[in-house]
């Protein structure tokens, strides 16, 4: 067993406690009994001396160029790329996800870190002409100021990555507050945030509680700008605070992705798509495939291909190479996922395979539910529209193309969706009419890119897109520049009419 980690505040530059000195602990979701690290339970006291830091950092590194700026962010995707193996290690042990998922996680730091790096040297913005004679015009991003970035658990490197490397780039100072659920992979990260020379109070981290420090990020005035991942009920809570106090706002929240399978599609490469989609990182992804849309003529084929498959996943610690899922992220999470069952059953739908939590031998200790597969299941039930976050996909069967299109509609969510045809003008329909921001053909919901914009529609988000150069406008704001250079009062709409 590794040594448990002593994590601690990272405020202007120096490691902390909380003020208070209260602690936390952060333990092993495949074997409850291991402890990974304790870290500070702050309170509002932490966050003040945080946002003191970041506005007073903010001065300074608004100035400092752009480019200056990204060869920090390309030292850090360095440092990522040599603490690979640390990091994804440490993320098996803290959250649960099988390693080479652990290994992806990171991997995903790192591409978002050569991305932004690069990005330094762009920050495009637009010149164009004037209405009027001897006069120039052009746009410019400029920074916001301090920015709150609140993460989920489900990520712990990637998100993060994601939203502090373009907050950086782009010359806004940011305090992370990370899930309580994996504080010690948040330390690391910072750690190299601090390793690659960040200057103090240009990053800052403060561990604790959502309900406590997360909700008195969101509240300070000292905060400009809030960028969240995580459920709709704290989004929802966030974005009316954010509202009430003129803030900008970034909300990724959940989703009820679907996967279509038409008869004319390759229903082997649709159950690879399946499995993975499915059961990846235990379900608990915000693109996992939470509904199966089966073409009636290849429903019972593939479904009996989908059982044999599933039947053979081995559920086990993540940091084990022989396993395929690795743990819910703690009891509550295998609480909600066990409740979703026993709702499915009052509903009626009906448990082809799983259903249960898993405690046999090796298991016993940690939060463990198996791979689960509900049939029978209608648009309209509750299963078929709520995020459940855990290893279980409903079977909806319908008799046509139109049919699957409005069913993948028919949930508030809307942020990944795939459609597996061979069929090239039901591809293109499919782009065009599904209701979500990412649409994959002949893949699985599952496998975004750092270089395109990731989020989604209706209750999905607030309309923002993370990652790519669509990132860049949560964390700028446009300024227009007009240059006069004619040397007289040029009046707009006036003089030139
Ligand atoms: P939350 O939305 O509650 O947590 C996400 C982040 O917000 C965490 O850092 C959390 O801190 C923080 N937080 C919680 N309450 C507040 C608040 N009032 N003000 C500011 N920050 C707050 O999600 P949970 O981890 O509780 O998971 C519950 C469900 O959310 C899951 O079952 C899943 O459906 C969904 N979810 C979706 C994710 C996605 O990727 N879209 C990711 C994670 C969850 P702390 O950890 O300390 O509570």
């Amino acid at each position: 067993m590794t040594t448990p980690k002593d994590c601690l505040n990272y405020i202007n530059g120096q490691w902390l406690p909380a003020r208070s000195k209260a602690t936390l602990e952060s333990r092993n979701p495949a074997d409850w009994r291991q402890l990974v690290a304790t870290f500070p339970r702050s309170e509002a006291a932490d966050v003040d001396a945080a946002v003191e830091a970041a506005r007073k950092a903010y001065s300074t590194w608004r100035l400092v160029p752009a480019p200056a700026r990204a060869d920090f962010i390309y030292r850090v995707g360095e440092l990522l790329l040599e603490r690979k193996e640390e990091l994804a290690q440490l993320m098996s042990r803290e959250m649960g996800k099988a390693i080479a998922e652990a290994r992806g996680d990171v991997q995903e730091g790192i591409d978002c870190a050569l991305y932004y790096a690069g990005e330094g040297r762009r920050l495009f913005g637009q010149t164009t002409t004037s209405e009027m004679p001897n006069k120039f015009a052009m746009t410019v991003r400029m920074p916001i100021g301090v920015c709150a970035l609140i993460t989920p658990w489900n990520f712990p490197l990637a998100i993060p990555c994601w939203k502090a490397l373009p907050a950086l780039v782009c010359g806004n100072t940011v305090i992370l507050k990370p899930a309580g659920d994996t504080p010690a992979c948040a330390t690391l990260l910072v750690q190299i945030f601090h390793d690659a020379g960040l200057s103090k109070g240009v990053i800052n981290l403060v561990h604790g509680f959502g309900s406590e420090v997360g909700k008195a990020l969101v509240e300070h005035p000292g905060i400009d700008l809030v960028s969240f991942t995580g459920s709709s009920e704290t989004g929802a809570e966030i974005g009316a605070t954010c509202g009430r106090t003129h803030k900008r706002v970034c909300l990724e929240l959940g989703g009820k992705n679907a996967q279509i399978v038409m008869e004319d599609g390759d229903l082997e490469l649709a159950l690879e798509g399946a499995v993975w989609g499915a059961f990846g990182t235990t379900g608990q992804r915000c693109t996992a495939t939470s509904r199966l849309i089966l073409h009636r003529d290849i429903k019972d084929k593939f479904t009996a291909m989908l059982l044999e498959r599933t039947a053979k996943l081995r559920l086990g610690a993540g940091i084990d190479p022989n396993t395929d899922l690795g743990p819910l992220v703690n009891v509550a999470q295998l609480q909600r996922v066990s409740g979703y069952l026993e709702v499915a059953h009052v509903e009626g739908s009906k448990v082809l395979i799983g259903g249960k939590i898993a405690n046999d031998g090796d298991l016993k200790h940690g939060f463990f539910f198996q791979p689960t597969i509900l049939d029978n299941v209608t648009p309209n039930m509750s299963i078929a529209r709520e995020e459940i976050f855990g290893p279980v996909v409903s079977l909806i069967k319908v008799n046509s193309f139109e049919e699957a299109i409005k069913v993948v509609n028919d949930t508030p969510y809307g942020l990944s969706s795939s459609v597996y045809t061979r069929d090239v003008n039901r591809a293109f329909q499919a782009m065009r009419d599904i209701e979500a921001g990412i649409t994959y053909i002949n893949g699985p919901t599952i496998g975004a890119e750092v270089h395109l914009p990731f989020g989604g529609v209706k209750q999905t988000g607030n309309g923002h897109r993370e990652a790519g150069s669509a990132a860049l406008d949560v964390f700028t704001e446009w300024k227009s520049v007009y240059v006069d250079f004619s040397g007289r009062l040029q009046r707009a709409q006036i003089d030139n009419h």
